[in-house]
């Protein structure tokens, strides 16, 4: 056998790279305006803030910082995580949380404990890519429930899991990616009733929930009673703090909770004892409250920006919403229009975006298209809108 030859897990063939990860890749060069990233806004990253907390856990306890540590995570990190969920309104103590490599691996490790090959999971239609991949490495038979403006519709769930006995159901309930929609509260209580009725897993991931700029907080799905004992809450520092720190957290039920601990125990023993101790650091040494309102008025001027600008680059027929956070905003080109096909003319214009259609687990709506405000300046996001305009004009879709 030549090493080409040499057998793959057929998962590792069967599962392909996220296409958004490709199309990122080809705009990187720093001509592009870029609508189809994902990231935090470079600049407004306290850097500063950081740095101090980094030296202060080296300086007082480089032994402990630089030690092998537990799987559940830092103590001090828990407690503080903790008290940031209570004081949003879910009780939550310290022995209810992981700490995990990023909220990512809290989805793996979710799915390494949950799902048997061949099991039923639920997700919105469309989905975060990621969470797609993680199921599909697991084996599940991955089935999508219809959306409309206001996220999952919960009468087609209920349909659906009578019909298809699901195991769980992946769900970002606030600021969706890549929607930005956000479920209601009487929705949120209709996905927890269902859950407690059929018997499934709730998996509620939500990196987003405090990067709001409009309306009002909505309880999270894991504070519904009915379904309390069985939603498992993902968190994330990726969006508030920074994202290269890969730290997030799972709040499950003890029974999940420990066998996601012994799932992470074979993923990597546990989360970097530095960055936890350092993010602890930051938390109680730093006013991360006073960061996120700088770091949402700046979001919230970007996103207003694209809202303001849209009107005047998007060919006639087409429609968007206005999420109230996050950092996403979905399109909808006239029927006739594909965002895929038009990527590579963007591209040419210097300006991109994420086609929707790669984001369906079901069929593709391929007039749908992403577009993330977070990274660039309202000066930008009006230039890029201009050339995206131009794109338009070239295909003969006038505004
Ligand atoms: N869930 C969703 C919905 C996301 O959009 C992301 C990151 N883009 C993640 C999870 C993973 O975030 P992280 O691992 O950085 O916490």
């Amino acid at each position: 056998m030549t090493p080409a030859e040499l057998p793959l897990a057929a998962r590792a063939t069967s599962v392909g790279s996220s296409p958004v990860r490709d199309i990122l890749a080809l705009t990187s060069r720093p001509e592009v305006i870029s609508f189809a990233g994902g990231l935090p806004a470079p600049e407004l990253f306290d850097a500063e803030g950081i740095r101090a907390a980094y030296d202060r856990v080296l300086a007082e306890n480089a032994a402990r910082a630089l030690q092998y540590s537990t799987s559940d995570g830092d103590p001090e990190l828990r407690a503080l995580t903790a008290a940031r969920l209570t004081a949003r309104g879910l009780a939550t103590e310290a022995d209810d949380l992981l700490v995990t490599t990023g909220s990512q691996q809290a989805l793996t490790l979710l799915t390494t404990t949950l799902v048997e090959p061949g099991d039923v999971v639920l997700v919105e239609d469309p989905c975060y890519l990621a969470a797609l991949q993680s199921l599909s490495f697991a084996g599940a038979r991955i089935v999508a429930v219809p959306t409309d403006d206001q996220g999952i519709d919960p009468v087609a769930l209920e349909e659906i899991v009578v019909r298809e006995r699901p195991k769980l159901l992946y769900i970002i309930p606030t600021f969706q990616n890549p929607t930005g929609r956000t479920l209601s509260a009487e929705r949120r209580t209709a996905v927890a009733e269902s859950a407690a009725r059929h018997g499934f897993w709730i998996v509620e991931d939500d990196p987003y929930g405090e990067l709001r700029y409009s309306g009002a907080e909505v309880p999270w799905i894991a504070s519904v009673p009915a379904a309390a004992d069985r939603t498992a809450l993902l968190g994330s520092f990726s969006k508030i703090m920074a994202p290269g720190l890969r730290l997030g957290y799972l709040r499950a039920p003890e029974r999940l909770r420990r066998a996601c601990v012994i799932a992470k125990q074979s993923a990597d023993l546990h989360t970097s004892t530095i960055d936890q101790a350092a993010a602890a650091r930051y938390l109680r040494d730093s006013d991360l409250a006073a960061h996120l309102t700088v770091v949402r008025s700046a979001y919230r001027e970007r996103r207003d920006a694209l809202l303001d600008a849209l009107p005047g680059a998007m060919p006639a027929g087409s429609t968007w919403n206005h999420p109230d956070g996050g950092m996403f905003i979905w399109a909808r080109l006239p029927e006739g229009l594909d965002a895929t096909e038009l990527l590579s003319v963007a591209i040419k214009h210097d300006v991109a975006y994420v086609p929707g259609a790669p984001f369906f687990a079901g069929t593709p709506d391929p007039a749908s298209l992403r577009l993330s405000f977070t990274t660039h300046s309202p000066g930008e996001i009006h230039e890029g809108m201009r050339r995206l305009a131009g794109v338009f004009e070239q295909v003969g879709a006038v505004a």
